[in-house]
């Protein structure tokens, strides 16, 4: 007999294990099928994220599954200019990632939801009222299916190479994240050093176009490393997609592009888009109404569009600096004043932020260094 669901959920990442714990909180049936066998595994994400947003969705992490506190974030140029960031008002912290997804699947199990590990959930065929798809050799049937696969099926533009290493050596600072900038080496992103415990770092590379693991082991030179793990993953980096909801399939999540734009950060955006889409979703089924899971996109952007529209931007002015215009904007910018101004942000929103701290006589000297649309719409903007 084929079985029946309200929602099926299709991937048991942090996005779709969310909704399903939502979803199910309101008493709506739920399977949560993830296709690899163990949640959280294999562990791709670095884990970087502030304790306030997560709070801010009702998903604090537990004790345990925070690896490290960030006490400050150094920007390096292509020349090996840098400056600090004072980190502590912050509350960021680096997460188990694995731990955490483990951690959101019990909550979802306990609210009701099932979820099933080695299953894969197939395309989706239309059915009277709802969809059936394939989860492993089952046939399901349900009235929402719910996309929260991720890159998998996140919008193509954006996707750009990253490899990862998790290592061990002497010159990792214990709560230090460092930013490294060289348009050459990462042209679009940068190299960064996220440390997860003393001498313990996750340090990753990403780019268009280039080999990120090459650049990976480049940027490791001369840096004595025990590389205890390595791991190629895409980062997505395009902007949210334009329509979240289509007929009786919901994106969230990475799938959605709920993704920071400047960092590739998802952690909080996609909860955040979760916990929405559940509340709306619950409601629709209830009300037999589909129409109204419009409300989720719009409820979503109300509180993100504006951020990521300034991060595309930032990264449409990132894209553009050849390293001259990069130190030219270190020194036009590492000012005491601005430095201060940053560790006063908000980390989930910090491109507003960073838009803020630089003020209309910050982007006029960025303008002086690069004319570009981007640089203009940031001071319209700003
Ligand atoms: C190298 C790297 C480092 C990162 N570091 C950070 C960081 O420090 N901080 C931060 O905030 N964000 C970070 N991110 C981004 C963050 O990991 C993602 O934005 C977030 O995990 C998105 O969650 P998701 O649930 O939407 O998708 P994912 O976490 O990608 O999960 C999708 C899930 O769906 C499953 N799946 C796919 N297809 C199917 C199918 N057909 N059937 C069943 N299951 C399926 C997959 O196996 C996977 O478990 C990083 C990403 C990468 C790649």
């Amino acid at each position: 007999m084929t079985q029946t669901y309200d929602i099926v959920v299709a991937g048991g990442s942090i996005a779709g294990l969310t909704f399903a714990s939502e979803a199910a909180k309101r008493g709506v049936s739920v399977l949560v099928a993830e296709e690899h066998d163990e949640i959280g595994e294999p562990e791709k994400c670095d884990g970087l994220v502030s304790l306030r947003g997560l709070r801010k969705y009702g998903y604090p992490p537990k004790e345990d599954v925070i690896q490290n506190q960030i006490h400050s974030a150094v920007i390096h140029s292509p020349s090996d200019r840098h400056f600090a960031v004072n980190a502590t008002a912050l509350d960021v912290v680096v997460l188990d990632r694995s731990a955490f997804d483990k951690q959101v699947a019990a909550e979802a199990a306990r609210n009701g939801a099932e979820v099933r590990t080695g299953a894969r959930v197939g395309a989706p065929a239309k059915r009277e009222g709802g969809v059936e798809v394939k989860v492993g050799d089952e046939l399901v049937r349900c009235r929402l299916l719910v996309d929260a696969t991720g890159p998998a099926s996140s919008p193509r533009r954006g996707i750009l190479p990253a490899a990862k290493y998790e290592l061990e050596g002497e010159w990792i600072r214990e709560h230090v994240v460092e930013v490294y900038l060289d348009a050459a080496r990462y042209p679009g992103f940068f190299a960064w050093v996220i440390p997860f415990g003393k001498h313990r770092a996750k340090v990753g590379a990403a780019g268009y176009g280039i080999n990120p693991f090459r650049a990976l082991d480049s940027f490791l030179e001369g840096r004595g490393s025990t590389i205890l793990r390595r791991v190629s993953a895409p980062i997505y980096v395009g902007g949210p997609a334009p329509s979240f909801v289509e007929r009786r399939k919901v994106l969230v999540g990475e799938s959605a592009g709920q993704v920071k734009p400047t960092t590739a950060g998802g952690i909080m955006t996609s909860i955040a888009g979760s916990v929405i889409s559940a509340k709306w979703a619950s409601a629709a089924l209830k009300e037999n109404n589909m129409g109204s899971m419009a409300g989720y996109q719009r409820e979503w952007e109300s509180v993100f569009l504006k951020e990521m529209r300034t991060m595309l931007r930032l990264r449409g002015v990132l894209e553009k600096l050849s390293n001259p215009d990069l130190e030219a904007v270190f020194s036009a910018l590492a000012t005491p004043k601005f430095v201060m101004k940053l560790s006063q942000t908000d980390f989930d929103f910090h491109a507003t932020a960073l838009l803020g701290a630089l003020g209309v006589s910050g982007l006029l000297r960025v303008a002086r260094v690069v004319a570009s649309a981007e640089v203009r719409s940031l001071l319209v903007e700003g």
